[in-house]
């Protein structure tokens, strides 16, 4: 240990301690942190990077190309996306509670989204050409452009540590199905495990997000 290294440790271990007894900083669960990030088209914690990294290489060798069409996304382009829709939906002649409940059908409450903790993607197979909106639940069953990339993930996924959150399961609660979106879960359970102690109204009081004094209820 050099004498930089051993004034750090000193510096950041108490400190750590302090902040929180949770792994897990509040900013970062909410999109709000500095995490560091990894990726050429795409921002993903490294463990989470190399392990995409590996499965991206069995599925290309299976004739799968995958491509990630989103990955982080942190609370500010949350925030940018929500107020867009929110204004889109206003213009439609929609009023507010009218107007969350269309925006959530598809899009998360900033600070809320799996998608701030660098651990979630959505894929898609870039071999076949698909027009239109790609995320979309039927391009990825009976016969649909990504349902060979489905099949495929349905028998591979877990062996590279990613899971399928939004399941067809009818039991589960939130989200409707999402057959494109992975979570690496060896950091995301224990993400989420932290992310369901925070007190969230609270931590997501924000002036500047459209309709957000609607969403204290
Ligand atoms: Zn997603």
């Amino acid at each position: 240990m050099n004498r930089f290294e051993f004034i750090s440790s000193l510096i950041s271990l108490p400190l750590l301690n302090f902040c929180s007894n949770e792994k897990y900083a509040a900013e970062i669960l909410i999109g709000k942190g500095n995490p560091n990030l990894v990726g050429k088209d795409h921002r993903l914690l490294p463990e989470v990077e190399k392990a995409y990294q590996n499965m991206e290489r069995a599925a290309r060798a299976a004739g799968i190309k995958v491509k990630v069409v989103s990955s982080y996304r942190s609370y500010e382009k949350q925030k940018a996306i929500w107020n867009r829709k929110f204004n889109a939906f206003k213009k439609e002649g929609l009023d507010g509670l009218q107007i969350i409940n269309k925006i959530i059908e598809y899009s998360t409450i900033p600070g809320t989204s799996r998608h701030h903790w660098g651990t979630e993607i959505d894929m898609i197979d870039n071999n076949p050409l698909a027009e239109g909106d790609v995320l979309l639940t039927e391009k990825f069953h009976d016969g649909g452009p990504y349902e060979k990339l489905r099949i495929w993930m349905d028998k591979n996924a877990q062996n590279f540590g990613f899971i399928r959150p939004y399941t067809l399961d009818k039991e589960r609660s939130g989200f409707y199905y999402e057959p494109w979106h992975y979570s690496f879960s060896e950091i995301s359970k224990p993400m989420l495990k932290s992310y369901l102690k925070l007190d969230i109204v609270e931590l997501l009081k924000d002036d500047s997000l459209l309709g957000s004094e609607m969403l204290d209820a």
